[in-house]
């Protein structure tokens, strides 16, 4: 009787550990990915659509942001 109760927190600990470890490998996992969202890709509004797209593929035209050529052009002639 006694040993199943080693066993039984033996096993509860390997448990504990299992699951610390996948804790942490998630969180490393997580990290990069975030703080990449947060510095390099700003979204833009398309004054033409209003579709959001990432900053640098943007087109910039008398002080509107579009998010193809189609677009400013479009915008242009209107
Ligand atoms: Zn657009």
């Amino acid at each position: 009787m006694g040993r199943l109760i080693i066993e039984g927190i033996t096993l509860w600990i390997i448990f504990q550990v299992l699951r610390g470890v996948f804790r942490g490998h998630r969180r490393s996992f997580e990290a990069p990915t975030s703080s990449l969202a947060g510095t390099s890709q700003m979204m833009v509004q398309c004054h033409h659509c209003q579709d959001y797209i990432p900053a640098d593929r943007a087109i910039h035209a008398r002080g509107h942001t579009y998010c193809s050529e189609e677009h400013r052009r479009a915008d242009g002639s209107a």
